[in-house]
């Protein structure tokens, strides 16, 4: 039986969730169904976050939800998914889910599984109770009425939040064999809410890291993304790194952050994403993935050079080799493969002080973002400073100083 919390015990109230949201919920009730908020926004709102977005979960399925609301459709084939629109807001609605391994409602529908014991479809209708079951963590199986004010609570998540505790449910080993994502998810929710993982489910993390090989690199992009955007990002890779799991998603991290300029470097660069995150501006993806990497890249691109061989070309053949091995684990988008050659690329260029270059850099579409970089590798001690303050200056100097600026040609 979940227990049933009252408002009074925990605090949530009405009006901290979305308008659209507490629309949807009360639609679908007075057309008869049960509808809850659950997961991420209910779990945030009690730790005094905002929540990212609005999740509902329903008894009713995705053909009767879609009859409810005028303005929704179905996504995913595999499990459908109704997006409800409401104003400016898109709601997340989903069927509650069966616990896979049992029989579902509508017959045996048994989950299937890789030879690892991976999950390959979760595809089953069920009751809120099975949907409590097959949700991660404890404090991300909380389904809030906004009518009643309470929250359904099956798995002790709310003592477990109070508690600052990351609890598995069910049996960590278990779970992380049907889902290896499930390690970066505990990384990632530990570091953004400020709870410690439950020692049950941190454990077998460390002889389990190898199962991420297993898993799309596609999943594991989107999934490091979101650690990567998260606001902790600085803590949330450190922590991978503890626990043994980079391995699996960053494979040349090691390399990096053994050197002092490497790890110096990538600290700056995380620092100053969280920061941003922080004042709400925008992250780009490209320029994350380009300081992750880069001390490799200038790991790859010494040897060429010393070897004799011209600096630029060389450069384009050391970000491939990178890309390349990185691309083995964790599928990096081409867009953003793209931006990060745009950075890197620009790099070299910066060093070229004389005649009419310059002007030629300042006209590169990504300018920008490889001038923060530039600044980034002289606050780590890489590049003389001076050359960062330079472009700096060059940067807001009006036509005749910029002029005057400039080197006399080599
Ligand atoms: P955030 O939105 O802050 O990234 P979240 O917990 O909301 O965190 P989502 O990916 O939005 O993460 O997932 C919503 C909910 O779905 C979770 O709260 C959890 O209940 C469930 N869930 C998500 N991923 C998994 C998973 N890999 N295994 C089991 N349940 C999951
Ligand atoms: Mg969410």
């Amino acid at each position: 039986q979940p227990a049933i919390i009252a408002a009074s015990q925990h605090g949530l109230q009405r009006e901290q969730i979305s308008r659209g949201c507490r629309q949807t919920v009360e639609a679908l009730q007075e057309n008869g169904y049960q509808a809850y908020i659950v997961g991420g926004a209910v779990r945030d709102l009690l730790a005094g976050l905002t929540p990212k977005d609005f999740d509902v979960a329903t008894n009713a399925t995705p053909e009767q939800v879609r009859r409810c609301f005028r303005r929704s459709r179905i996504i995913g084939r595999r499990f459908q998914i109704v997006h409800v629109n409401m104003g400016v807001e898109t709601i997340e609605v989903t069927t509650f889910r069966g616990h896979h391994g049992e029989q579902g409602e509508h017959g045996g529908n048994k989950a299937q599984t890789d030879a690892q014991g991976r999950l390959l479809r979760d595809n089953v209708f069920g009751s809120q109770s099975d949907d409590a079951a097959r949700r991660d963590f404890t404090v991300n199986a909380l389904y809030y009425d906004p009518s009643s004010e309470t929250i359904i609570d099956y798995h002790h998540g709310v003592a477990d939040l109070q508690q600052k505790t990351l609890r598995m449910i069910g049996d960590p080993k278990t779970r992380y064999r049907e889902d290896p994502v499930r390690m970066l998810r505990a990384v990632r929710l530990a570091a953004k809410i400020g709870l410690a993982i439950d020692p049950a489910a941190r454990r077998p993390i460390r002889e389990m890291a190898d199962l991420l090989d297993n898993v799309p690199p596609s999943r594991l992009f989107d999934e490091m993304l979101k650690l990567l955007t998260s606001g902790h990002a600085l803590r949330c890779v450190t922590r991978l790194r503890e626990e043994g799991l980079h391995a699996g998603v960053l494979p040349l991290l090691d390399v990096i952050l053994e050197q002092p300029l490497g790890e110096r470097f990538v600290a700056l660069a995380l620092e100053a994403t969280d920061r941003r995150v922080e004042e709400g501006k925008p992250i780009s993806p490209g320029f994350l993935f380009a300081t992750l990497l880069w001390h490799q890249v200038l790991a790859t691109w010494e040897p060429l050079k010393s070897r004799g061989e011209p600096p630029i070309p060389s450069l384009f053949v050391a970000m491939d080799e990178v890309l390349h091995v990185q691309a083995e684990k964790l599928a990096i988008t081409r867009r953003i493969a793209g931006d990060i050659k745009d950075i890197w690329g620009l790099q070299p260029r910066f060093e070229q002080r004389s005649g009419k270059r310059p002007y030629g850099v300042l006209q590169q579409p990504r300018f920008k973002a490889g001038y923060d970089f530039l600044l980034l590798r002289a606050e780590s001690g890489e590049i003389d400073p001076a050359i960062g303050d330079w472009w700096s200056e060059f940067l807001h100097a009006g036509d005749e100083a910029r002029a005057e600026m400039l080197l006399p040609a080599a």
